[in-house]
């Protein structure tokens, strides 16, 4: 489903000055599993999950997703392609001034369905993530394990093929990632939406991770099943 070939990423810092931020990643993610991608801070990893729907556009390399070549795509095809990959964030990004709803509602709103296919929509996904009882609220009104809900319906609102997660529990306290990550498997097995994850967590990795990615500097330096990389060394 995600198909990252030989991708290098090198920033420029300055006039003459550039940082290699990822250099020859080599990634598959299949259809329906959960990917997940593990290193320290500055490893690379968020910069690599910008890769893929090319908030951040490679200096190298090909991305693949859904068998589509992004980086070949024109600016309209691009938008078209980016609705099918949904992303959540460590810090949720919810607009502040609207309702629960209507954060759920906004990319909808941009793909422009019918008004009744958007209501229809935002009270299936207010079901899925628990939130029907607060979708008049203002996110200032919510735990942050709820602002995460109300990240992942937004995210899947058009259905997307690709889910695509930002440290999305790391600003949660454990309990509440328990439950997001428990939310984010319930969504892999219900709808097969394959999810890329990036985290600084172990447990995280261990609780709904299929397969994992260790990255260090820039690289994959290793990557298997999960009981692979951290039971048999
Ligand atoms: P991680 O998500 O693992 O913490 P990042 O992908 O955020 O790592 O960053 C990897 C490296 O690239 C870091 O050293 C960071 O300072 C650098 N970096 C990230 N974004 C930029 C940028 N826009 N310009 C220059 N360097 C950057
Ligand atoms: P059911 O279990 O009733 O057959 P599904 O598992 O197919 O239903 O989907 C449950 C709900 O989630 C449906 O209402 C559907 O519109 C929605 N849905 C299905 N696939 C996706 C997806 N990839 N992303 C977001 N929502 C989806």
């Amino acid at each position: 489903m995600i198909d990252l070939i030989d991708i290098e990423k090198v920033y420029q810092t300055g006039k003459k000055s550039s940082f290699i931020a990822l250099r020859g990643i080599n990634l598959k993610v299949d259809k329906g599993e959960i990917f997940g991608v593990i290193g320290r801070s500055g490893a690379g990893k968020s910069t690599l999950l910008r890769s893929v729907n090319l908030l951040e556009r490679p200096t190298g390399g090909t991305v693949i997703v859904g068998g589509d070549k992004l980086m070949a795509l024109g600016e309209k095809q691009l938008q078209e392609k980016r609705k099918r990959i949904g992303m959540i964030f460590q810090h949720f990004n919810l607009l502040t001034t609207v309702t629960v709803r209507d954060n759920i509602a906004f990319p909808l709103r941009i793909a422009k369905i019918s008004t009744n296919q958007m209501k229809a929509r935002v009270d299936e996904l207010l079901e899925l993530v628990g939130l029907t009882e607060y979708q008049h609220h203002y996110p200032k009104q919510l735990s942050g394990g709820q602002k995460q809900r109300v990240g992942i319906a937004r995210a899947l609102a058009n259905d997307p093929e690709v889910l695509l997660c930002d440290e999305a529990t790391s600003a949660l306290d454990p309990q509440t990632t328990e439950g997001i990550l428990t939310l984010l498997r319930e969504i892999n097995r219900k709808m097969g939406i394959t999810i890329l994850l990036i985290t600084h967590e172990m447990g995280v990795i261990r609780s709904v991770c299929d397969r994992v990615a260790v990255m260090d500097h820039g690289q994959i330096v290793e990557s298997g099943t999960v009981l692979d990389v951290f039971l048999h060394p």
